[in-house]
This record gives structure tokens, C-alpha cells and sequence, in this order.
């Protein structure tokens, strides 16, 4: 399985080392437009400052070409910034401009809500599926303050929501590849390689009529 890192600002070379050496990645691409997204069977949307990333997916033509691999069923691992990328809704934060978000999975979230970066902490994350728990790792973390009816909560540290998944859609609000532990990659790998198809079959092709392809409304 060839897993893409999206590369466009954030923690994605730490990704990029986390996902490399593991049984079943067949290489690693860094995505940084739709000719790279096109290539990749699975995707890590990593931690990174969310307005700015956001920023960059309008500017690179990436955001709707991501939205819609994402509605076809492209597993995604995504942390912190990412999630708040994929988020149905992102409250209001007295942190400025909130990044528009894709609302590929039913949860509310608020930016760096335990606090500014000297409150970013590490602590014990209890993971389903995992006997001891994991060490997370928060950094200016945003917080999970609903989650929709099909969406899953498998990682909680204390009472917070810290790990949601609703179908291949994965999200944290930790940061699994700033600890040496890589037993959440491997859990999100397995369950993506169960639900990836080769990423050839995902390509679409030019419609072959005589209509022209429409150019969608970027928002
Ligand atoms: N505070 C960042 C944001 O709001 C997220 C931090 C992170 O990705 N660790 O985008």
C-alpha cells in the first residue's frame, strides 16, 4: 500500500518516518498536489497549524480533489490540525480566523482549547484495541466537543473524546508519531489496508462525452 503524507506545512516529515518502516507501506509519498493525492492508496493529514494548512489546500487546488478521494473511500490517519481540516464543524476559538473545514467526519471541534503551547502536555491515552495505553502526546491541541451518530470514540485520555473514526476516516488529537509507540499507525494501517482499493482504480478518468468537465466552486 502506497501511503501519502499530506506535505504541505506541520509535522509531516515526523509522519513521513513514522509510516515508513512499517510491515505493508510500499513506499511513501509526500503530497503536495492532485498528481501526488491520485498516486496514493492511503493518506496522513499530520498536526501542523490548521488556518495555515487550510490555507494551502485552496491555494494548491487540493481541497476539493481531497474532499472528494475522501467521500470514495480514501482511508485517512489525521492528527490534530488535520482533524480540525476534517471536522463537520469547527467552534469558534478565541484563537482568530478558524480554517474552513472539509466535514468529512461528524464532529465538533475548537482549536488549542486546553490552552496555549505551554500547556501542551503528554498523557495516557486509553486506545480500544490496545491493552496498555499509548502515550500521547498533545501540542496545542484542539478539543472534540461533539461527536455525530456514526462516528466512533476509540481513544479517550481521562473523560476527553482524544480518538474518533467513522468508517476509514481516522482522527486524534494527539500526536502518535512524536512517540516512539507505533501501535496506533499499525492499528490504522491494518484497517486501512482492509478497506483501501490500489489507488489506480480510484483515478477518475476524463468523461468521455462531449460535455465538458465543470470546474467546481472552490468556496
Ligand atoms: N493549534 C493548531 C491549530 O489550531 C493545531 C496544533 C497541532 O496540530 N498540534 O491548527
Amino acid at each position: 500500500m502506497k501511503v501519502g503524507v499530506l506535505s504541505l506545512q506541520g509535522d509531516y516529515p515526523e509522519q513521513a518516518a513514522a509510516i515508513r518502516a512499517l510491515a505493508g507501506v510500499g513506499g511513501v509519498r509526500m503530497v503536495r498536489n492532485r498528481a501526488d493525492l491520485e498516486q496514493v492508496d492511503a493518506l496522513l493529514m499530520p498536526g501542523g497549524e490548521s488556518t495555515t494548512v487550510g490555507d494551502l489546500l485552496d491555494r494548491t487546488d487540493l481541497r476539493e480533489p481531497l474532499a472528494e478521494r475522501i467521500r470514495d473511500g480514501l482511508p485517512v490517519l489525521a492528527t490534530c490540525a488535520g482533524l480540525i481540516l476534517l471536522a463537520r464543524t469547527v467552534e469558534p476559538s478565541s484563537f482568530g480566523a478558524d480554517p474552513a473545514s472539509i466535514g468529512a467526519i461528524d464532529v465538533s471541534i475548537r482549536r488549542n482549547d486546553y490552552g496555549r503551547q505551554a500547556e501542551s502536555f503528554e498523557a495516557p491515552v486509553q486506545v480500544e484495541g490496545l491493552r496498555a495505553p499509548f502515550p500521547g502526546v498533545f501540542i496545542r491541541a484542539p478539543r472534540i466537543t461533539g461527536v455525530g451518530a456514526g462516528v466512533e470514540v476509540f481513544a479517550r485520555q481521562g473523560a476527553e473524546r482524544v480518538g474518533v473514526r467513522s468508517g476509514s476516516i481516522w482522527g486524534l488529537t494527539f500526536h502518535p508519531e512524536l512517540s516512539p509507540d507505533r501501535r496506533v499507525h499499525e492499528l490504522w494501517l491494518a484497517a486501512a489496508g482492509r478497506s483501501a482499493q490500489p489507488a489506480n482504480q480510484k483515478i477518475k478518468k476524463s468523461p468521455s462525452t462531449k460535455t465538458k468537465p465543470t470546474r467546481r466552486n472552490h468556496g
